[in-house]
């Protein structure tokens, strides 16, 4: 798949409100961030999925600044990769959680997870 196709297809599915990843058909192996070719394999032969958006903590940490605290970390999903993530509240490792997407007029994406 070419870069845009993949940009494309990542937009289509966050728009009807799921989570788009990349799926390499050789080795099978799972990501996130848009690449063109498999990060383990190097294989180009890639198809976009939906994801559910079920998976579990993996790593958090707080972030504090003048009026707020945030809480960032890593998710990883039944699917098999991982994805950054907003806290919505406190959470420990292994919680499980849902991840929503949104997409913002400047064309990145802000991943929301939320304690199940
Ligand atoms: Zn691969």
């Amino acid at each position: 798949m070419r870069l845009e196709e993949i940009y494309s297809t990542y937009d289509k599915i966050v728009q009807s409100g799921y989570l788009p990843y990349i799926r390499c058909r050789k080795c099978m192996n799972t990501f996130f961030y848009v690449r063109n070719l498999c990060p383990k394999c190097g294989s180009r032969d890639l198809e976009v999925l939906r994801s559910g958006g079920i998976g579990k903590v993996f790593s958090w940490t707080k972030i504090f600044r003048k009026n707020d605290t945030s809480i960032y970390g890593i998710v990883e999903l039944e699917e098999g990769f991982k994805i950054y993530c907003n806290f919505a509240s406190d959470v420990e490792i292994g919680d499980k959680v849902r991840v929503k997407i949104k997409s913002s007029e400047d064309g990145k994406y802000k991943v929301l997870a939320d304690k199940l």
